[in-house]
C-alpha cells in the first residue's frame, strides 16, 4: 500500500507499526481464536493490554509517584467540563490562547468565576500571552501548551503558586514535559496517541475527590483513579494502539529521541517558509509549534493551484482551518520527515513555475 503524506490536524497520522499490530489483534487476539475487540475487558489478556500503556505512559513521560494515569472517554472536550467540575471551588485562571483555550473557558464558566490572565484574540491567536502574573486566589490555573488550529505553542511554561491544569492534545509526547510541575494533564488520542474516543488523563493524586461535592459517577476522577480505569468498559481499541504507538516511540527513543526528529521537520519546513518568497508564516516566529504550521501564500488566488500541485505528491491534509485560511501543514509524532522534504519539494517547484 502506498502511504499518503498525511499532514491531516486530527485524527492524525499513527505509527505503520502500531496500525499493523492492531490490525492484526482485531481478528486474533494473542492466538486466543478471538479478537482483541471480542473479549472482556476484565481479561487476563486486556488487563496486560492497560497496565503495559499505563507503564509506557509513566516510563515515557517519567511520570512521578504522586500521580496516575487515567484512560477515559469524551475526549478532550469533556475534559473542558470534567476539570472544574473537580476543581473549580469559586475561582479559576485561564489564559485565552485559540480556539480550543476559549473552548475550555465556556465550559468552566458554568461552575464557577473564570478570570481570563491574558488573550492573544488581538491579533487573531497567533502569538502565546506571555508576561501574565498567575494569581494565588483561584484555584487552578489552566493552558494549553499548543494551540492545534493557530500552529502556536508554549515553549516555556509559568512557574505557578498555584496548581496547574494543561490541555497537551496536540503535542502530548512531541518533547520532554516535567510531569511533576502540572497537577492535570489531559489529551485526546487522536493527534499524537492513538484513535479517537481515548482520552488519557494524567492527575495528581492528592487533588482527587477534593471537590466536596456530588458529582455524576463518570465525571468524578475518583471514580477512574480507584478503579484503574476499570469502572466501566474502557475504549479498549484506544488503549492497545496507544500501547503500540508508545512502543514504537520508545524504540526510536523515546520523547527525547522524537524531540529531535520534531525539531528537523520544523527547520526544514520552516526554512523553506521563510526563505521561499510564496509563503508566509501566520504564527510569530517564537511562538511558532513544531506540531502544527499554519502558513499563506502570498498570493491566495493561487490557493486552488498550489493545492491540485501537492494532491499530486501524495500530499494530504493541508488546507488550512477556516478561522486562519490558507494552509496548515499538521507534523505529528508519527509523521516521517521525509513526508516533510516531500511537501517542501513541492513548495520549491511551486516557486520555480510562478516565478
Ligand atoms: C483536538 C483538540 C481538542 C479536542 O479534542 P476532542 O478529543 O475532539 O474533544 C482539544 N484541545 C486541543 C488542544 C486539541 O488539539
Amino acid at each position: 500500500m502506498n502511504r499518503k503524506h498525511n499532514f491531516g490536524a486530527g485524527p492524525g497520522i499513527l505509527p505503520e507499526s502500531a496500525l499493523q499490530k492492531a490490525a492484526a489483534d482485531i481478528l486474533n487476539f494473542n492466538n486466543s481464536g478471538m479478537g482483541v475487540l471480542e473479549i472482556s475487558h476484565r481479561s487476563k489478556d486486556f488487563e496486560a493490554v492497560l497496565q503495559k500503556a499505563k507503564s509506557l505512559v509513566k516510563e515515557l513521560l517519567k511520570v512521578p509517584d504522586t500521580h496516575e494515569v487515567l484512560f477515559v472517554q469524551g475526549g478532550a472536550s469533556t475534559q473542558f467540563a470534567m476539570v472544574p467540575m473537580n476543581l473549580l471551588k469559586k475561582k479559576a485562571a485561564y489564559i485565552d490562547e485559540g480556539a480550543w483555550s476559549n473552548k475550555a473557558i465556556k465550559e468552566a464558566k458554568l461552575f464557577g468565576e473564570v478570570s481570563v490572565l491574558a488573550s492573544s484574540k488581538d491579533k487573531n491567536y497567533s502569538y502565546m500571552p506571555k508576561g501574565y502574573t498567575i494569581p494565588t486566589d483561584c484555584d487552578y490555573f489552566h493552558i494549553t501548551s499548543n494551540e492545534t488550529i493557530h500552529g502556536t505553542q508554549v515553549k516555556e511554561f509559568p512557574a505557578s503558586p498555584i496548581p496547574v491544569v494543561c490541555d497537551m492534545s496536540s503535542d502530548i509526547f512531541s518533547r520532554p514535559v516535567d510531569v511533576s510541575k502540572f497537577d492535570l494533564i489531559y489529551a485526546g488520542a487522536q493527534k499524537n496517541m492513538g484513535p479517537s474516543g481515548v482520552t488519557m488523563v494524567i492527575i495528581k493524586k492528592d487533588i482527587v475527590g477534593t471537590h466536596g461535592k456530588t458529582l455524576p459517577t463518570m465525571l468524578d476522577y475518583k471514580t477512574h483513579l480507584e478503579n484503574d480505569s476499570l469502572y466501566n468498559t474502557p475504549p479498549v481499541f484506544g488503549i492497545l494502539v496507544i500501547m503500540y504507538t508508545l512502543e514504537w516511540l520508545k524504540s526510536i527513543g523515546g520523547v527525547e529521541g522524537m524531540q529531535k526528529i520534531n525539531q528537523q521537520k520544523f527547520d526544514l519546513f520552516y526554512g523553506e517558509v521563510d526563505s521561499n518568497p510564496m509563503f508566509v508564516g501566520t504564527a510569530a516566529k517564537e511562538d511558532r509549534s513544531p506540531m502544527n504550521a499554519c502558513f499563506l501564500l502570498n498570493d491566495s488566488s493561487l490557493d486552488e493551484e498550489f493545492l491540485a500541485m501537492t494532491k499530486a505528491a501524495g500530499i494530504i491534509g493541508i488546507k488550512g482551518h477556516r478561522s486562519v485560511g490558507g494552509f496548515r501543514a499538521s507534523m505529528y509524532n508519527a509523521l516521517p520527515l521525509d513526508s516533510v522534504k516531500a511537501l517542501v519539494q513541492v513548495m520549491k517547484e511551486f516557486a520555480n513555475v510562478k516565478a
